[in-house]
Order: structure tokens, then sequence, then C-alpha cells
């Protein structure tokens, strides 16, 4: 299993927007507990279009003699997962581990990170003991959870949490990934064989604000759901036929019962008239139930992801290449 293959070197990418409070303190924490881990290790940071010092920093770190900090530069502000994934195009390690730079996540949980994974794991994710955030986003952030728990049936508990560790595997096959918005732990679990979650300590941010306001949530929100599942679409067509299914049983008891109490009971004409609206709005919804059909699969096929991904092929005769994804 791949899985199981022994560690060599370790990649961290902390993705960093308007953080120069707190990159020195990062940079050091992130490599002290990088350096217990007696592997080779490297940290890409990955500026995402900060106004602020975080780039010149973060340049003047990595060239650090003997650093091994790898500085990530983008040209203006794509967003956190964006970022995390412009990371992932230049890891080199066999694991590797996202975290925030605000020091939420605290980076002395790196070795347990690796520890568990060496178990065996492809994906280990995070549960946050006791969060230190708004009781507004913790809510938020329950609610999702739990629907994502009931519709994917996998005990994951927090998805909010980047504080992550994924094999090199599960890196590449993100990477096959052609859709523009992603949602990483959402897109790794798609992948992983063998995931678990561990509980890590979160701390409250010490400096400067979160970077997402309340519209930059509810997009990551729809990020996070379109990433995962296409069956809202899927609920117009139910939810749809349903309201058709009524409107049409409706309109036939109006009809019926103008027949039977004759023209003053259906007020000269205007019940039926809304019989005749009642089939129009149920043809309607069996229409868009049937767009939302056909716009689910476009989805599916623009956003292109591997149809398959091979984590090993096993054989005893000739060698056989490890990947072959399509
Ligand atoms: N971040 C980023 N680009 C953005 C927004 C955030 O790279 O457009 C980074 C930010 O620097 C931090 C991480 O993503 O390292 C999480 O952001 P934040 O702490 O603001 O989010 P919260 O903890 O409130 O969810
Ligand atoms: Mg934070």
């Amino acid at each position: 299993m791949t899985a199981d293959l022994p560690i060599n070197k370790v990649s961290v990418v902390i993705p960093v927007y308007n953080e120069q409070e707190s990159l020195p303190e990062l940079i050091r924490r992130t490599t002290d507990a990088c350096a217990s881990l007696l592997i080779d290790y490297e940290i890409l940071l990955v500026d995402d279009g900060s106004s602020d010092d975080s780039a010149e920093m973060l340049t003047a770190a990595a060239e650090a003699e003997g650093s091994h900090i790898i500085a990530v530069l983008l040209n203006r502000n794509y967003g956190q997962h964006s970022a995390i994934m412009a990371g992932f195009s230049h890891v080199s390690g066999d694991l590797i581990i996202t975290l925030d730079a605000d020091l939420q996540n605290p980076p002395e949980e790196i070795p347990r990170l690796v520890a568990t994974a060496q178990e065996g794991y492809d994906v280990v994710g995070t549960v946050r003991q006791k969060r230190q955030d708004s009781w507004f986003r913790k809510m938020a952030s329950r609610l999702i959870n739990q629907l994502i728990q009931r519709t994917t049936g996998k005990a994951m508990g927090d998805y909010g949490c980047m504080l992550r560790a994924y094999r090199r595997h599960i890196i590449d096959a993100m990477l096959h990934c052609h859709e523009r918005s992603t949602f990483i732990p959402i897109l790794a679990n798609i992948f992983a064989r063998r995931a678990i979650e561990i509980p890590v300590h979160h701390a409250e941010r010490e400096f400067g604000d979160s970077k997402y306001s309340l519209m930059r949530l509810i997009n990551l929100m729809y990020d996070l759901v379109t990433c995962l599942t296409t069956t809202p679409l899927r609920m117009l067509s139910v939810i749809g036929s349903l309201i058709a299914l009524a409107g049409f049983a409706f309109s036939l008891l109006l009809i019926l019962l103008r027949l039977v109490f004759g023209p003053h009971w259906a007020a000269d004409g205007v019940f039926m008239l809304f019989a005749v609206l009642f089939i129009f709005i149920g043809a309607q919804f069996v229409g868009m139930g049937l767009l939302g059909e056909y716009i689910g699969r476009i989805y599916n096929d623009v956003r292109a992801r591997p149809r398959y991904f091979i984590q090993r092929v096993v054989s005893s005769s000739l060698p056989v290449p490890e990947k072959d994804n399509k």
C-alpha cells in the first residue's frame, strides 16, 4: 500500500495573506517543530498577494543561508485554497502538511500528524479542541459539518480546520483536478483510502483579523458544497416534481369542483384561471429539474476530475508503472 511507504521528507505548505505580524513567530515555531522530526523538511510559504510586508519578509527568509524555506509569491490575491494549491504544485516531500499562518493551528502539532500518517494513513484530518472563534462561525461550521457527514456518510467532524497531512499521491491526484473552486479537505477525502482525524489544540488569533468577510465565508461555503456534490441540483428535480404533481392535482380538483358546484362557486372563471396557472407552474418546475440534471452533468465534465485514480498496481510479473490516471 502506498500509505505504508516510509516518509523521507515533509513539506509544510502555509498560505499567507497580510500576516506580517505573525510571520517571525510562525517561521520560528514551524522550523523548530520540523527540526524536531529528524527527517528532511521544507516549508513553503505562499504569499497570496499581500499588500503589507509579508512578501518581502518571506523572500528574505527564503534567501537566508541554509534556510529550509521556499517562498512562492502570487501576483494577486486568489484565496486561501488556491494559494495552497499553488504551494502543492511546488512540493517535493512524501508527506505534505497544510496549516494557517495566523498561528491558530499550533505548528507544534506537526510531529503528531507525521507520526499518525506513518501508521499508514493517506489523509490525517484534525478536530479543533475548544475552538477559539466567534459563536457565529462555530455554529455555521457545525451545521455544515453535520450536513456533509449526512451526505457522505463519512465520519469526519471538522472540515474547516486546515491543519492536515496528505500523502504525496493524494496531492498528485488533487493537482489532476481542473476545477477552479476547490475545497481542499473535501477533494483530498475523495482520493483517500484511509483517512483519520485526530484532536488538536486551537489558539485565538493574536494579530490582525480574520481574512474572511461574510461574503467570502458564503463563497467558501458554496465552494465546499459544490466541491462535494451536485445533489442540490438533483433536489431541484425532486422537489420540482413534487410541486408539479401537487399543482396538477390541485388544478384537476378545481376543475372537478367547478363542474360539480357550477360557475358561481368558481367565482365566474377566476378559479379556472388558477387551475391553468398551476398547470403551467408545474410544467416550469419539471423543466427546471431537467435543466438541473444537465447542468450537474456539464459541471462534472467541465471540472474534469480524474475518472479514477489508481493508487498502485500490484503484479507478480513485470513491474508496472506506479500510476496511470485517466
Ligand atoms: N488566507 C489567504 N488568502 C486569503 C485569505 C486567507 O492566503 O484570501 C490565509 C491567511 O493568511 C491564513 C489562512 O488563510 O493563513 C486562514 O485565514 P484566516 O485565519 O483569516 O481564516 P479563519 O481562521 O478566520 O478561518
Ligand atoms: Mg485563522
